[in-house]
């Protein structure tokens, strides 16, 4: 079968590893449509070399950007505009498989319409599961679309489980399951000491030893929130419960996560880290597919070491643990506080260690009132609030930065 393929934000650092593996696979692989937030040259060059048919780009302005980057004889691709054009392609009727991975809760429209519409879903994005899991579950129950993690710790402890639970929505952890160990490589500043946290710089919280991503998530890896927003993914798309998800670091990222069962075996998946393992996982599976990733010298990597996560360095995994514990609403507020507080942090206009501050206030404001999140307008309507609440303490921060 030939799959056609939409790469939801395709000129990031997922989307262009994506459009690689693909390249590799013309023979059973199709680009359908692609979409990309800014970089308009760069999306017209991607457009041209995957001959895709559609792009989504946010308005007019952008649309007339790429046509003005549009420098081939090829036909021009259909343009569409923002969340609806983005929705009608994660859903459109000539897709089987869509890749979701634009940074954010900007991903949860389309990836809730891909899941409606019953498509194979290579997941990514992990914001969307932090704030509507339950809602994105409940869509992949009701019309059977195949959910395929991404995320490389998910994506590890996917490959590790036994084939009958490998299925995309389950209600309960499969019963032989122990617990998930989700492995962490700590980020840059695994050892800084708090005055060192105090002055750390958009650029040194962005360069992450082992992986190369995107300035949103790599904040977050500094963080640890990253982390944290994981233990919510991995309770999502394995239906566990919290208690049972330990983070362990593990600064070589090779392991890149193990599944502990009840016979007491652990098993895991090691690889580079290089996110184009994943990602062609998820486009062969249930077959195995050349990725372009080389081979991995275990003999000079010599040792891999585990580490007790320090709670008191990174107060962000402590928050994330007690969102899930505590609420949908808690969870929807901490993904949107920390949206605003990184992207204030990498304009410079917050520190480092506002961030968690940010975060613990606009979750604390959210808690004393009780929300229904029953559908997705409640948690759109929520993730709106949240973030006013978290841009209004950025203000107050920003006053004694
Ligand atoms: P990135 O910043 O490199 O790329 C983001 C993409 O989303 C770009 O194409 C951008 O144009 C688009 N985009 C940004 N804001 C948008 C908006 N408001 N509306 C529509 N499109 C928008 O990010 P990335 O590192 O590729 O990460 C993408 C997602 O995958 C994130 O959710 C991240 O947590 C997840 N992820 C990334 C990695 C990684 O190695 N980079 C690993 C695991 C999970
Ligand atoms: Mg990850």
């Amino acid at each position: 079968m030939i799959q056609s393929i939409c790469v939801l934000g395709s000129t990031g650092s997922i989307g262009k590893s994506t459009l690689d593996v693909i390249a590799r696979h013309p023979e059973t692989m199709r680009v359908y449509a692609l979409s990309a937030f800014s970089q308009m040259v760069e999306l017209a060059h991607q457009a041209q070399q995957s001959q895709a048919k559609v792009v989504v780009v946010p308005d007019a302005a952008a649309a007339q950007r790429f046509k003005d980057a549009w420098n081939s004889s090829l036909p021009l691709p259909e343009i569409r505009l923002g969340t609806e054009g983005l929705n009608s392609v994660a859903s459109a009727p000539e897709v089987t498989t869509v890749m979701a991975a634009i940074v954010g809760a900007a991903c949860l429209e389309p990836a809730l319409a891909a899941a409606k519409s019953a498509k194979r879903i290579l997941l990514a994005n992990k914001e969307s599961l932090v704030a509507a899991g339950g809602l994105f579950m409940q869509a992949v129950r009701e019309s059977g679309a195949q959910v395929l993690p991404i995320d490389s710790e998910h994506n590890a402890m996917f490959q590790c489980l036994p084939p009958e639970a490998q299925c995309s929505a389950p209600t309960e952890p499969h019963g032989t399951i122990r617990r998930l160990l989700l492995t962490a490589s700590g980020g840059p500043f695994r050892e800084a000491t708090p005055d060192q946290l105090h002055h750390v710089t958009p650029e040194q919280a962005c360069n992450h030893p082992n992986w190369s991503m995107g300035r949103k998530i790599s904040v977050d890896s500094a963080t640890m929130l990253n982390k944290g927003l994981e233990v919510i993914e991995a309770h999502w798309l394995f239906a566990m419960p919290a208690d049972k998800i330990q983070v362990v670091v593990h600064p070589q990222s090779v392991v890149h996560s193990m599944v502990e069962y009840t016979d007491g075996s652990i098993l895991a998946q090691l690889g580079q880290p290089d996110m184009r393992t994943p990602i062609a996982y998820g486009l062969g599976y249930p077959q195995r597919i050349q990725s372009g990733v080389g081979l991995m010298d275990l003999v000079q990597l010599g040792r891999l070491d585990f580490y007790a996560p320090d709670f008191a360095r990174f107060p962000c995994l402590q928050l994330a643990f007690d969102a899930l514990n505590t609420s949908q609403a808690a969870c929807v507020a901490l993904n949107a506080a920390n949206e605003v507080a990184v992207d204030a942090f990498l304009q410079e206009k917050i520190r480092y260690t506002h961030i968690p501050q940010v975060i613990a206030h606009t979750i604390d404001r959210i808690e004393k009132k009780a929300y229904v999140l029953a559908e997705l307008a409640d948690v759109l309507a929520l993730d709106q609030h949240a973030r006013a609440l978290a841009n209004e303490q950025t203000q107050v921060l920003m006053s004694v930065h």
